[in-house]
This record gives structure tokens, sequence and C-alpha cells, in this order.
């Protein structure tokens, strides 16, 4: 089983994901937690090129290209593993953040990065996709470690993001829960625990 995490900035992906492995090793799971950018150990060098985008002027389309590295390594080292054993895998992150962020985000073709990123992880899809959806100057009002955030785009640029996500899931509504992510931490728990549920093997 493998369920991933989406969202914009300060949605409390991070928050929610560690709380739903929590429950699911209550359950007697085994469960790999995971993020991207950054699980593996060239990710972790990805994620830092990434993360200073603007200083080396790294261009639209090579970041698009090393978010599917970070990708492709992380599904064949990480995720695929993890599954290969039975465990559950929860990642922050994972394919609907390029579609978001640098499809609707950065105005590439949404289609070019779908198939690049179904190459790159091999055609692997979450059974779940959870989506805390917030406003976007709410969640840059809750973020307190803005060094190691892209929140220096424009509000515009997080408004587009956000539709995009709302786009992706209306899509494809069996894969997707859309949470409202200004609704309490227990409330949102909640509600993912009760779509767990109902993936979960017995
Ligand atoms: O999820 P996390 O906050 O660790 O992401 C780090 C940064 O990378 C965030 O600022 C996020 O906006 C950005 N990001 C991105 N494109 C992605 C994934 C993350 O711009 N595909
Ligand atoms: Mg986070």
């Amino acid at each position: 089983v493998f369920i991933a995490f989406e969202g914009g900035e300060g949605a409390g992906k991070t928050t929610q994901a560690r709380l739903a492995a929590i429950w699911l090793r209550d359950h007697g799971f085994e469960v790999v937690t995971t993020r991207e950018p950054g699980a593996t150990k060239t990710g972790m060098r990805l994620r830092a090129l990434l993360l200073d985008r603007e200083t080396t002027g790294l261009s639209d389309r090579a970041e698009t290209l090393l978010y599917a590295a970070d990708r492709a390594d992380h599904v064949a080292n990480v995720i695929r593993p993890a599954m290969e054993r039975g465990a559950i895998v929860v990642s922050d992150r994972y394919i609907d953040s390029s579609l978001a962020y640098q499809g609707f985000g950065r105005q590439q073709r949404v289609d070019d990065i779908a198939r690049l990123n179904a190459w790159a992880t091999a055609g692997l899809v979450p059974d779940l996709t959870v989506l805390l959806e917030l406003p976007p100057e709410d969640g840059l009002n809750r973020i307190t470690s803005p060094a190691d955030r892209i929140e220096s785009e424009p509000q515009a640029f997080h408004e587009r993001v956000l539709s995009g996500f709302r786009a992706l899931a209306e899509a494809e509504p069996d894969r997707y829960l859309v949470i409202d992510a200004s609704l309490s931490q227990a409330e949102i728990s909640r509600q993912i625990q009760d779509r767990i549920r109902a993936i979960l093997p017995d």
C-alpha cells in the first residue's frame, strides 16, 4: 500500500503523514515514512540543488528533470523495496507535486510532466493521495522554517499550484481524499484514518 500526502506550503502534510504512520503502526503494520525531494543519498544532493534554484538560476526544465530524477531514485531505492516486503509507504509529496508546481505553477505542459514522471517511476501510482487544501496566504503564514522552502514565489504562483492540485483531485476522485486543512489536527487525522481503513489489507 502506497499513500501520498500533497498540498501547498504549510498545509500540514508532514504532520499528518507522521500521525497516519503512528496510527498504522499502532494497528500492527510496518510503515515506511518518506518524503520528496531528498529521501535518498542522491536525493539529498538533488534537494540541495533544487532549494538553491534562485542563486544558481536553475532553468525550469532542468528543475522538472531534477525532481523527476529524485523521484526515480526514491521509487527504486525506497518505495518499491518497502512495498515488496509488505510495508505501507507514506510519502510527503509525490508526482502530483510536480504536476502542480512545475506544471500549473511554472506553466509547463502538464501532460509532458505526467509522461516524464510515469517513466521515472515505472508507472507507480499511489493507492491513495491525501490533498490538504489551504488558502496559500494561510499556509505561508504557518511556515516556521523559511530557509528550507521555496516560498519566495508570488502569491499568484501558489494560487496556480492550489488550483492545479484541485484539478488533479477532480480528475481522479477515486484516488484522492481532499481535506480542508483549516480543520483541527484531530479532525483531519480522523478523516484520513477513515479513508485509509477502506484501502487496508485485512
Ligand atoms: O515539502 P517541502 O516543504 O519539503 O518542499 C520543499 C520546497 O520545494 C517547497 O518550498 C515546495 O514548494 C518546493 N517544491 C516544488 N516543486 C515540487 C516539490 C516541492 O517547488 N515538485
Ligand atoms: Mg512539510
